[in-house]
């Protein structure tokens, strides 16, 4: 049976391994699925320790994800442009680094959610790991504008400089900026929710009929708290998009594509 573990600090939150329990059941795939808490200056141990017990693969949580893309032997294209690695593909002497955030994301938004991106003012909040992940597949699909704020915006700034040129509005700035702008969809990529932290935005940002998009999930965070005071009527968590880049981990180790609209719902009756 192959095995295959999540690796983070914490890592005891995580739902990767009832998540990939319910794949493997899904599509008679026999797998095993761990949680490995690796300490904050041994991720390179603990993926040597992995390799050693003959495990197949790995995701990567907070805070490796930067270590497991230094780690990586061979890059997807993904996983070059986002600078991070959430998933690891253990074959031979090789370590294959790619990154499944953003890709699980986009399919959240424009598939579960119906919104497609293209054409869109897209308002992208944050610049640490889960921002840099998801900006190459954002701008590919084409919205009109994508603006990323963020309380450091020289952190900002420099994820416009470094993104590949493409045919998109791409700017950086601070959240006080941001008032007088409207934007279709906003996705909140910061991790203030997780502390409970209000950021400092205005009203009116939102354009009739927006997307309110928070990465955190399991919980209403003050960014949705905002969004609904503001009159938003589509707010979602990022359950999806934890479910969906999960989903492309699995294809990438098992080459079977999970359902994963039935693992939504059961994560949420939890
Ligand atoms: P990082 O630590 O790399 O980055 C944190 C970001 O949040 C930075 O932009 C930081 O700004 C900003 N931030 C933190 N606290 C505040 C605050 N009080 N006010 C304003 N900005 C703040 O974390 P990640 O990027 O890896 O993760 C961000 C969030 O996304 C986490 O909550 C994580 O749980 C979630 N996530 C969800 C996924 C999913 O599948 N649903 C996948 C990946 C992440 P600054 O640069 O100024 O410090």
């Amino acid at each position: 049976m192959d095995r295959y573990a999540v690796i983070g600090h914490p890592v005891e939150h995580s739902k990767s391994p009832l998540i990939h329990a319910a794949f493997a059941q899904q599509t008679g795939q026999q797998i095993e699925y761990g949680k490995i808490l690796a300490p904050l200056d041994g991720f390179a141990a603990t993926v040597a320790s992995l390799r050693e017990q003959g495990y197949a693969g790995a995701n990567v949580t907070v805070p490796f994800k930067f270590e497991a893309y230094a780690l990586a032997t061979e890059l997807t294209e993904r996983a070059r442009v986002a600078g991070a690695v959430n998933t690891l593909s253990f074959k031979g002497s090789d370590i294959l680094g790619d990154n499944t955030d953003g890709v699980g994301l986009v399919r959240d938004i424009e598939h579960n959610l119906a919104v497609p991106l293209a054409g869109k003012r897209v308002l992208l909040l944050g610049a640490g790991g889960a921002a840099e992940g998801v900006l190459g597949p954002l701008l590919a699909t084409m919205p009109s504008r994508l603006c990323i704020a963020n309380r450091s915006v020289s952190k900002a700034e420099s994820m416009v400089a470094r993104a590949k040129p493409v045919d998109v509005l791409l700017e950086a700035c601070s959240f006080e900026a941001l008032a007088g702008q409207v934007f279709d969809v906003v996705i909140n990529a910061t991790s203030s929710g997780l502390s409970n932290e209000r950021l400092p935005l205005t009203a009116g940002l939102f354009a009739d009929g927006a997307l309110a998009y928070d990465m955190v999930y399991g919980r209403e965070t003050p960014f949705m708290q905002y969004a609904r005071e503001e009159g938003v009527r589509q707010i979602a968590d990022g359950l999806g998009m934890l479910v969906e880049q999960a989903a492309e981990a699995f294809y990438l180790w098992r080459q079977v594509r999970p359902q994963t609209a039935p693992v939504m719902t059961m994560m949420r009756a939890l």
